[in-house]
């Protein structure tokens, strides 16, 4: 209330600044305080009319009701659409002539009621975020995307209850976050009304409807029902089961967990082909990309793990996100770090072969360091002033520098103590809203143990530090760690290493505080291999001494401990990456340990940044040279390997490296028979994959290949993919541009994953001289994309089209297009410098 009334103050004054953020385009977060400080029980009854295709007007009507504080300053009501799409406003019974401003619709003060308001809108609703095909279509409103398709209040504090009536061509199905109500068929339509859900952020009100097949499973008392497109029924057969189990198995261990039963009136997900994200939490009504769920029929034990996490954090969002939600988008990491917590938590014990410590380092680790070694890093919370740049928030410092900041937030407040806190927590602000900041509060209750200072360092600072071996010769050698900040302001990181120092006659380990010259580890002898951490908790760039370096090119993977052969394969990357070890070291070291690595999750991380350093840090004759042999070893492997989720393995990594003719012959005859030795199936994915590939690389035959794999391939959806992606492989430069500037309308990236796919071949490594002058225009259009595309999307566009430059001309384009534009906005302009830091350390 206190807020609510200087804010009142202050927008009386008539501050131009403030009028221009109340009004202006977006949700600033003046305007979304005040509306959260006036605007209360809001309740929204809407109503589309879904035509058959995707070319008609999407007809709707929205009654929207809500109690009302103050009438002095006009409400807006979001609504991102030009403006003769609005049809009629009417306001308490009495029609008036719409207003619309920067996507608002304005009411002024004399038409609202003192307390309680009811607002009529009819109006064609914006597609933009209804993606829609020819026979089904689904919303994605995150973050602020519903006001794109009917008017609302779109910011995530102001809760509210759906009731949504969809009226739809027969043979329609449709899901939303509750039940149906009601059911009606009359000739060629069906109408479903829906229950009035529980309350609901904007951002998390969802429907998909169309051509869909639904699959029921009632597991103990927990029903779920599933809608999917999947024409071969094989793949349901093989995976409906274990994703049902897998999403009963999470509702249950959250329930026990958070001590909060499943809030929601039901549960449900829709598995959408090239679906934009992997999921998307909708309460009642969770999307997934089908392939993430649908797995082949033998899944390399990856695939397993990634649909179970995927699986367990969507639904953990139910409790971390859906029923207490961030205030602000600022805190939007929040809600992604505790899915991801959780997730862990519920999948590892059905793994049990696995090394979860060593999952988390591999999957967490090197992606964190990717962005925040960067220029263009940012910290865990950013600020945000309007909803409008809140899609540039996601990224891997949320996904994956805030998680291994959870797990110190763990060790230091106990993992009891943090349970007991995060019960509170949900208990306290379930249905609605709470910040980071509420948390840390309660964290601090439970534990008595200040946290402020951490809290500053880990998630309201950007980047890392950066930490160095410090050889001191007194009394045999004592090793302490120098630590640099990057940024050359002197900021410190808490933090503990386990240092383990190596050598020729014993290891000794202990507790090393970096920066702290009184805190070092003593040996007798000359360390050979100093190793700054061996617990995988530190985070940081952790730089080598030669004589370590040295070391582990000769005994890396001789170390006993998988999780520390991880640890170091991580940080000798990372002095790949620093000038430390050069790459020809890198590739060297990386091609005897593929040959002889026993464990799955390094050797799946191995064959990655084989493949990284094999296209990035090689130079043309330096690869050319290394083919042949880099062939002939893993042909051998896929020949050699057991297991079928092995050989594919090793198939992909074969695939990415073979550049010689026998090596195209080779992957040719593999697609000739759709099959890997040893009889294992390829499906109709890998088939279309490999077949570019092959047009990507030049084979002789690819033009009959690319279009007798169009021949083989089953299901619309499928085709439409493969269609899209032919012209990016294609050896003529005409097709190619076309193609290029096909993307420059929004329509043609409407398929947000078949685009990046797309600029993957086109900008390969192989072909990235005749790809160079598709940058600038790219990066021209970068804007444009962040206001037409998904959130994902701008960040993945830059990283895709920049990823396979190494040229100093590539490095010049970029440089002069930010030089000479001082003004660019500032989000972008990060992106932009995540994507090009390996352009920058050339
Ligand atoms: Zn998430």
């Amino acid at each position: 209330m206190l807020s609510g009334f200087l804010l009142l103050i202050s927008l009386a004054s008539c501050n131009r600044m403030d009028e221009e953020k109340y009004f202006g385009e977006g949700v600033s977060s003046l305007l979304a305080t005040y509306r959260k400080a006036t605007i209360s029980d809001v309740t929204y009854k809407l109503d589309f009319a879904i035509p058959e295709g995707k070319e008609k007007p999407i007809r709707g009507r929205a009654v929207i009701e809500f109690s009302l504080t103050s009438k002095r300053e006009p409400l807006l009501l979001d609504f991102r659409v030009s403006e003769e799409y609005l049809e009629s406003v009417s306001v308490n019974g009495n029609t008036l002539e719409p207003v619309m401003t920067n996507g608002h619709i304005v009411i002024e003060g004399k038409h609202l009621a003192g307390k309680f308001n009811r607002v009529d809108i009819t109006f064609r609703a914006g597609d933009m975020s209804l993606n829609r095909n020819d026979d089904f279509l689904y919303t994605l409103f995150v973050p602020d995307r519903a006001s794109t398709a009917f008017p609302c209040f779109d910011q995530p504090d102001l809760k509210a209850r759906y009731s949504l009536t969809l009226d739809l061509p027969a043979g329609y199905r449709a899901m939303s976050n509750s039940p149906v109500a009601a059911s009606d068929t009359t000739n060629d339509r069906v109408v479903i009304r829906f229950a009035e859900t529980k309350p609901l952020s904007t951002y998390l009100f969802a429907f998909a409807a169309g051509k869909f097949d639904l699959v029921e499973k009632e597991i103990d008392g927990v029903r779920m029902e599933m809608l999917h497109r999947e024409a071969r029924p094989e793949y349901i057969e093989n995976n409906a089961e274990e994703i049902f189990r897998l999403h009963y198995q999470s509702i249950r261990w959250l329930e026990e967990y958070t001590q909060i039963p499943y809030p929601f009136d039901k549960f449900g997900f829709v598995l959408i082909p090239s679906f934009q994200y992997s999921g998307m939490e909708h309460p009642g009504s969770i999307l997934y990309r089908a392939t993430s769920l649908l797995l082949e029929a033998t899944p390399t034990l990856n695939e397993q793990l990634s649909r179970a996490s995927l699986i367990a954090h969507e639904t953990s969002h139910i409790w971390f996100g859906d029923l207490v939600t961030m205030k602000w988008f600022d805190d939007v990491w929040l809600k992604e770090v505790f899915a991801g917590y959780m997730s862990d938590k519920i999948v590892s014990p059905d793994f049990p072969a696995i090394n979860h410590d060593l999952r988390f380092l591999l999957s967490r680790y090197p992606a964190a360091y990717a962005v925040d070694r960067t220029r263009g890093t940012n910290p865990v919370i950013q600020n945000l002033g309007n909803m409008k740049d809140a899609g540039s928030l996601y990224g891997a410092i949320i996904y994956n520098k805030a998680p291994i900041v959870m797990r110190q937030l763990e060790k230091l407040a106990g993992e009891e103590n943090l349970r007991k806190a995060i019960q509170i927590y949900l208990r306290d602000y379930s249905w609605g809203n709470a910040s980071w900041d509420d948390l840390i509060a309660i964290i601090e209750k439970v534990t008595h143990e200040p946290l402020e200072e951490w809290s500053r360092m880990w998630v309201r600072e950007a980047g890392m530090p950066v930490i160095t071996p410090i050889i001191g010769q007194e009394d045999g050698y004592r090793i302490s760690f120098r630590e640099d900040d990057p940024s050359e302001t002197l900021r410190h990181w808490p933090q503990t290493l386990q240092a383990m120092v190596i050598t020729a006659s014993d290891t000794v380990t202990g507790e090393v505080t970096p920066a702290d010259r009184n805190s070092s580890i003593s040996s007798k002898d000359e360390p050979l291999c100093i190793i700054p951490d061996i617990s995988g908790r530190a985070y940081g760039t952790f730089l080598l001494d030669s004589a370590t370096v040295a070391h582990l090119i000769n005994h890396i993977s001789e170390f006993k401990d998988p999780l520390l052969r991880g640890i170091l394969w991580i940080n000798f990357y990372e002095n790949l990456v620093n000038g430390i070890v050069s790459p020809a070291e890198y590739y060297q070291t990386a091609y005897s340990a593929l040959e002889t690595e026993a464990d799955l999750q390094i050797r799946n991380y191995l064959t990655g940044r084989f493949s990284s350093v094999y296209w990035d840090y090689l130079t043309d004759e330096e690869r050319n040279a290394a083919a042949p042999h880099a062939e002939a070893m893993i042909r051998k492997k896929i020949t050699d390997a057991d297991a079928a989720s092995e050989k594919r393995t090793w198939y992909g990594l074969y695939r990415s490296v073979a550049v010689t003719g026998s090596g195209l012959a080779y992957l040719h005859d593999i697609w000739k028979r759709s099959e890997l030795p040893g009889g294992i199936k390829l499906s109709e994915d890998e088939l279309c994959t490999l077949a570019l590939t092959l047009g990507l690389k030049g084979h002789p035959a690819a033009q009959e290949i690319i279009a007798s794999q169009r021949e083989r391939i089953t299901g619309d959806d499928r085709l439409q993919r493969y269609d899209f992606l032919i012209p990016s492989v294609s050896p003529d430069p005409a097709v190619r541009d076309a193609f290029f500037n096909s993307l420059r309308d929004p329509a043609g990236r409407e398929h947000e994953p078949w685009v990046l796919e797309a600029l993957g071949y086109l900008h390969h490594p192989l072909v990235a001289p005749r790809a160079g002058h598709y940058i600038l225009p790219s990066l021209e259009m970068l804007e444009e994309i962040k206001s037409t595309g998904d959130i994902f999307f701008p960040g993945s566009w830059v990283s895709s089209t920049l990823a396979g430059h190494h040229s100093a001309e590539a490095l010049e384009t970029v440089e002069q297009f930010l030089d000479e534009r001082p003004d660019y906005p500032a989000d972008l302009r990060l992106k932009i410098l995540q994507a090009a830091d390996h352009l920058f350390r050339q």
